[in-house]
């Protein structure tokens, strides 16, 4: 049977970058490594290297050990891990001596150097001295194909090692930089295993270092070399000792690990910290001169930005911590500007080249439909509604994005303009992200529908309505469900005109599906749908009105760069008579209580949601972390119950069996990673239970909760965190206490990223690293200079413009380029 070391490695490491304070998983390391170290055991062939593995990871008690050793614990395990993969142990320097090529100090400016094509930049990362094709697969995991994809690898932080101190100044706990001779150095036992330990000194002193499990370094730490060290020092027996510094010999070249601000990069198994910073800073050496930069230079002045050779190789390799940030100024500039300058070019060409798709309005339709609901419009919905009739009576086409709260009415507003298209002789086309939530649509649709008309049902997927324009109106579901033949059928009958709105998931975008004459496409929970899925859609009719809608509440500068080729409508209201959703943040000794208050809950005949993350990073290992908290949950905390698990990793229609069970209670409780935060609508649920919740934003907190409170009853939200940080801290007091989703948003991006926030790397859209949401200044300046570019030159056809349009279709997926240039 062949296992996976992964999820252990994954979650060590999550430890090591957490403080090793026991909450890299839920419920504590030991927790985890009973369930799932007695699945991996039979699988350990190697005698020696099981007997290894029960006497580290089955028997220790990670709790009860102090910081110290849990760093060594955690150390070993992760070589252990190394060797129970097939792998070399540890850390291994390359061995061939550095190539001593030329090199380059510093970039102070391209200006300076011949004007070098760049074309070296697009061809395989295997062009750099020392990347074999080996590593180049290694490169290849974490996205890095090109040498630009290598300069444009950043470190996710840096060490501070830049200030030198002498042994005498040492102090107990802090990351410090020392530089000395060394005076001996040898091998060593610590623990259960061998290391390398030394003494050093300067003119003040002595010191001892520790490294644990290198016992090849003692070779290699020759007496009397100079030698830069970067660590934690702690205390040990009354004396002060270095343990596992970064090390580096002083030589006549720059430092790379030690005595500077020094990068961290976020690796993958088998590249090692020393050898790729090693090989960074070479490659940033000689190759981020070569980067043309496409900023006009003008531009580049006003906006006072660096230069982009520099603020590449300040960016791993920075000379203090201002010129750090300027670095970093630069590059999210460049990444929100090129964003914004491609949706609006997007846009622009995509309006101008539209056929006349104005619709009449039928007012009296409109009117018919709004008084067969079962309640009156709110408000926003009216608003919103009379904002779509009059953009899609005009000749340009409508492309709009609808944000709604969770349970704002979005869909009844969609259904209204659906039935403007159909009125106009056009077909209207629904999706959604999720086949569950066609279903859900197919089903709303039709029961509006059916008051306002008289309803006849031809399949289970294909229902008629006569009565409510004057030919009979079909709607049909096509998901991926159906039988072939049935899919076929539908999509003649699609392709023929027979059917006025078709209901379904991506599979409306597949191929074989041609619409006669598709006049309105609506795009539900727009942010899990990729802008190269939505072009795809807009291709199928005649660049149709177009209706995007999200319950994600973006705040305004930001929806305007983002979702700039969209214009906005907001849903900023709930019907009448909304309950508000409890929600309490327990601590980690109320767990056990919350587990008696969902039981309460389902004697009452109610539902209960328990969404337990792991290690956001890895649907795989939070799919495994779910298997194995699902079964605890059935055998040992509710053996009374019943359970359903719910994963990424479960097929489509597994997935879809799952909720439709839970739909018909034949569940009481659904254990969950997080993929059911979207649009599901169970009336009954009304429990929900997120562990580890300070790892989640508000914004994702929020629409877990709205997946409860859906019905008559009172609903609850229960939040567990075995530790949370100050950040995670201050979020849950936020969520607890506010319910307004566009509040929360706003503090949600205040804290995150826009790239974890939209998930910009599924979606479409160029990638945002090193931008930020908070960087509000950056983003209007970046906006800002793109519209005036934009006025002067939409085509970037200028001479001076020319780098830029190079970069444009370099960045921008191929998909979408093709919608635009
Ligand atoms: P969402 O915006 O989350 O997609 P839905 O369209 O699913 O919301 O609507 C949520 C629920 O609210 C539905 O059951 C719908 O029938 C109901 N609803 C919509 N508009 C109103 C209204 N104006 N008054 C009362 N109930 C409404
Ligand atoms: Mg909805």
């Amino acid at each position: 049977m062949a296992v996976s070391f992964e999820p252990l490695r994954k979650i060590l490491e999550l430890e090591q970058k957490k403080g090793y304070d026991n909450t890299a998983v839920f419920g504590g390391l030991d927790r985890f490594l009973k369930n799932w170290a007695g699945q991996v055991t039979e699988a350990i062939l190697d005698r020696r290297l099981l007997g290894r593995f029960q006497q580290l990871v089955i028997k220790v008690d990670y709790a009860s050990l102090s910081e110290k050793q849990r760093l060594e614990w955690v150390d070993s395990v992760l070589s252990l891990v190394v060797e129970l993969e097939g792998g070399a142990p540890a850390e291994v320097e390359p061995k061939e001596k550095a190539p001593s090529l030329p090199k380059v100090k510093r970039v102070k400016s391209v200006k300076s150097v011949a004007p070098v094509s760049g074309q070296g930049l697009d061809s395989p990362i295997t062009t750099v001295r020392g990347i074999s094709t080996a590593l180049a697969t290694k490169f290849g995991k974490l996205g890095v194909k090109t040498v630009r994809d290598l300069l444009y690898f950043f470190p996710h932080r840096h060490l501070d090692y830049s200030r030198i101190k002498q042994i005498s100044q040492l102090t107990e706990g802090d990351e410090q930089t020392i530089m000395a001779n060394i005076w001996q150095a040898q091998v060593t036992r610590l623990g259960y295993r061998q290391g390398t330990e030394a003494i050093v000194g300067d003119e003040t002193g002595n010191v001892r270092v520790v490294w644990f499990n290198q016992p090849y370094l003692a070779k290699r730490l020759q007496t009397n070399a100079r030698i830069v060290l970067s660590g934690r020092v702690s205390l040990f027996k009354g004396r002060h000792v270095f343990e596992s510094p970064e090390w580096e010999f002083v030589e006549d070249k720059d430092l790379i690990h030690t005595g500077r601000l020094v990068p961290v990069y976020s690796l993958t198994q088998g590249l090692y910290p020393r050898q790729v910073r090693k090989l960074m800073k070479e490659v940033v050496d000689q190759w981020a001169w070569q980067v043309g930069d496409f900023l006009p230079v003008e531009m580049r002045e006003r906006c006072d930005l660096l230069e982009l050779p520099q603020a590449i190789s300040q960016a791993h390799y920075p000379e203090d911590e201002t010129i750090k940030d300027r670095a970093r100024v630069r590059l999210a500039f460049d990444e929100l500007f090129v964003l914004q300058l491609g949706v609006m070019s997007r846009k622009h060409d995509w309006q101008e080249k539209q056929p006349d798709s104005a619709f009449t309005i039928d007012k009296e339709l409109t009117a018919r439909f709004v008084q067969s609901l079962p309640f009156t419009l709110t408000t926003a919905q009216q608003r919103v509604l009379e904002d779509m009739l009059s953009d899609m009576q005009k000749p340009l086409p409508m492309s709009r994005l609808l944000q709604g709260e969770v349970g704002s009415g979005k869909t009844v507003v969609a259904t209204a303009a659906l039935l403007m298209a159909v009125a106009n002789g056009y077909q209207g086309a629904f999706m959604a992200p999720t086949e569950i939530l066609a279903e859900q649509h197919f089903a709303t649709l039709c029961q509006l529908l059916s008051r306002a008309g008289s309803q006849e049902e031809e399949a289970p997927y294909l229902k008629k309505f006569s009565g409510i324009i004057s030919r009979p109106l079909t709607v049909a579901l096509l998901i991926g469900d159906m039988t072939p033949s049935q899919k076929q059928e539908l999509q003649k009958r699609i392709m023929d005109g027979e059917i006025d709105i078709a209901i379904g998931t991506h599979a409306l975008i597949q191929k074989g599906v041609e619409f006669k004459q598709m006049g309105l496409a609506v795009v539900d929970e727009q942010h899990r749908f990729g802008v190269t899925q939505r072009s795809a859609l807009r291709q199928k009719g005649f660049r149709p009105h177009m209706l995007v809608m999200t319950a994600t509440p973006i705040p305004r500068t930001l929806a305007l760069t983002l979702y700039g080729d969209l214009d906005l409508s907001v849903i900023d209201e709930l019907p009448p008579g909304r309950q508000v959703v409890k929600t309490k943040w327990l601590r980690p000794g109320q767990r056990e209580s919350a587990h008696n208050f969902i039981r309460k809950q389902v004697a009452a005949g109610n539902q209960a949601f328990i969404i337990c993350p792991l290690i956001e990073e890895s649907e795989a290992i939070a799919a495994q972390a779910a298997v194995v908290e699902y079964e605890r949950l059935s055998q040992d905390v509710f053996p009374d119950l019943k359970l359903g698990l719910l994963h990424g990793r479960l097929a489509g229609d597994e997935k879809d069996k799952v909720m439709q069970r839970f739909r018909a209670r034949e569940l009481d409780i659904l254990v969950s990673t997080p993929v059911v935060e979207v649009g599901i609508d169970i009336p009954n649920a009304t429990v929900m239970l997120i562990e580890s919740a300070d790892r989640f934003g508000l914004s994702q907190l929020h629409q877990f909760r709205g997946r409860v409170g859906r019905g008559q009853e009172q609903s609850y939200c229960m939040l567990l965190a075995e530790n949370p940080s100050e950040v995670g801290r201050e979020r849950l007091g936020v969520i607890e206490n506010v319910q307004d989703g566009f509040i929360l948003a706003e503090e949600d991006l205040k804290m995150r990223g826009p790239g974890e926030f939209f998930g910009t790397r599924q979606s479409g859209l160029p990638d945002l690293r090193m931008a930020k949401l908070s960087d509000v200044k950056i983003l209007e300046l970046a906006r800002n200079e793109a519209i005036q570019l934009f006025q002067v030159d939409p085509g970037l056809k200028k001479p001076e413009h020319q780098p830029l349009a190079s970069e444009m279709a370099r960045v921008w997926p191929q998909a979408s380029v093709g919608e635009w240039s």
